[in-house]
């Protein structure tokens, strides 16, 4: 057995000591492999292609991305990667960069955005167009860059962008318009082309956040389905982001941003001669960055194919269809909106007995948490989602092609689970703790007062999150936002705690 270290860092120990304590670590983890976690992971379910990502990674982990001119093959890794997306997503002209994932494509984009604003239009107070589904990494990235975000309520039966909203938004400060394709929380497809068209008769920029369906639904379109255009082919759209760690089932860290041309991606760009050191260029947020990234994404990608995504897509559009049909037939369970494959979010709805203010027919958050507690007492990671702006809480998964041998088993575990779950007295939160929290001001809360809060919340940190998260929810999702995003720092600050 791996010996506990005696001080933070010990005098050296052995290899296989050390792997064999890594390797133990990932006991309490949740499985990566195997179509019972969804969101977090995408498992393409093909033999051997894990220990290729690894491969490729490890042939070019210490080779520096900073500089192609030292390093031509990341040039040419990224080039190969770029024209390959460029391909399935692109428009004559385009040109891209290989990042980190979705959140910093996004952040790049939007830093284009803003800079060619400024640049081209004299905007120095810019604003960012958001429906309200729109990814949290677009606030981040205003968080970060200072621009100011107005956000568009979507269609409430539809879950989809509302275009008209959306068009009458624009102003002259605004430097991007976003839609997605499809959204994170609901997977349904944005009306892209009236959205871009609204932003193009503007003269504003418009991304089109594909970062989970870029690589899936040109795929899913080649097998016979039905999917709108949406990527850079449809006029009106500058940018576009693709995560290759999620539908391209390279492993995390990998992404492209694209854009309809090299002029605007310029905007993206840094550069800096005024320091005695070497002349900066960093298309991306990073300095230096190993090679491995790159180039276990190429290499997933190289070995997969065209023709092997496309069998992929079918596996994913397959499962979504069983999964689908089975919800929908389902009593208590309602799908919200048409997802147009891979992620499905799905909301339950209060019986008699259950939840008395929720009532019939309306979603009913303590049932929903209960039920994803239940799933994951049964080894299934379901995300739940919080309800927002009049949009109710759900359930969401993400299907890959791993869980299409598994969805007649997940849906017999979700009656069962539901069944549990309806028995289970609801969750309820003691309107005086309400009031209470209701009257603090997050920006002024000292240590001790947000100490307090998180034990009452049962989110001390010293074990994570506490078995059942239904109690922890229902309360995080009855306090007002500000105080919601105050009480997540600092949980998360007591995890990373030494
Ligand atoms: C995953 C995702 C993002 C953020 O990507 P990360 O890779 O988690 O940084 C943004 N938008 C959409 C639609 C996504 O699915």
């Amino acid at each position: 057995m791996p010996t506990e270290p005696a001080r933070p860092l010990p005098a050296g120990r052995p290899a296989d000591e050390v792997l064999a304590e890594l390797r133990g670590l990932r006991a309490a983890d949740a499985p990566t492999r195997g179509g019972r976690t969804f969101a977090y992971v995408y498992d393409a379910g093909l033999e051997g292609l894990d220990e290729l990502a690894a491969a490729a990674y490890t042939a070019y982990a210490t080779v520096n991305g900073l500089d192609p001119t030292v390093f031509p093959s990341v040039a040419r890794l990224e080039n190969d990667l770029v024209r390959a997306v460029a391909a399935l997503l692109g428009a004559p002209g385009a040109q891209g960069t290989f990042t980190s994932g979705g959140t910093e494509s996004i952040m790049l984009a939007v830093k284009a955005a803003r800079d060619h604003a400024r640049a081209e239009r004299g905007v120095t107070a810019p604003q960012v167009v958001l429906p309200s589904t729109a990814h949290a990494a677009f606030h981040k990235a205003a968080h970060y860059l200072g621009l100011e975000t107005v956000v568009v309520p979507v269609d409430p039966a539809t879950f989809r962008a509302d275009a008209q909203a959306v068009g009458a938004a624009i102003g002259d400060r605004t430097a991007l318009v976003v839609a997605s394709a499809p959204s994170y929380a609901h997977g349904v497809i944005d009306p892209v082309a009236e959205i871009a068209g609204a932003a193009a008769r503007r003269g504003v920029l418009c991304h089109v956040d594909a970062c989970i369906g870029g690589w899936l639904l040109p795929y899913l379109r080649r097998t016979g389905r039905p999917v709108p255009p949406f990527d850079l082919s449809v006029p009106g759209v500058t940018s576009l982001s693709v995560d290759l760690h999620k539908y391209a089932y390279a492993d995390k860290g990998a992404s492209v941003v694209l854009y309809r041309d090299a002029g605007l991606r310029r905007h993206q760009y840094f550069a800096h001669a005024g320091w005695p050191g070497y002349p900066v260029v960093n298309p991306t947020v990073q300095g230096t960055k190993s090679g491995g990234l790159l180039a276990q994404a190429w290499a997933v990608l190289q070995h997969v194919g065209d023709d092997g995504y496309t069998a992929l897509a079918a596996r994913v559009g397959e499962a979504s269809d069983r999964l689908l049909a089975g919800l929908r037939s389902a009593d208590g369970v309602r799908v919200l909106g048409e997802p147009a494959a891979g992620l499905v979010a799905f909301t339950v709805t209060g019986a008699a007995g259950h939840d008395a203010t929720a009532g019939r027919g309306r979603p009913d958050l303590s049932l929903l948490l209960h039920l994803a507690d239940e799933m994951r007492g049964r080894g299934w990671y379901l995300q739940p989602q919080l309800s927002f702006d009049g949009l109710p809480p759900n359930l969401h998964l993400t299907l890959t092609p791993a869980t299409v041998g598994r969805v007649d088993a997940l849906l017999k575990d979700l009656a069962e689970a539901l069944s549990a779950a309806r028995a289970l007295p609801p969750v309820t939160v003691d309107p005086a703790v309400l009031a209470l929290a209701g009257g603090l001001d997050p920006a002024t809360l000292g240590p001790d007062e947000v100490a307090a809060v998180l034990a009452f919340a049962g989110l001390d940190g010293d074990a994570g999150l506490p078995a059942r998260t239904a109690p922890v929810l229902v309360l995080l999702d009855a306090l007002p936002q500000p105080l919601k995003e105050r009480l997540l720092t600092e949980f998360v600050g007591s995890v990373f705690r030494i």
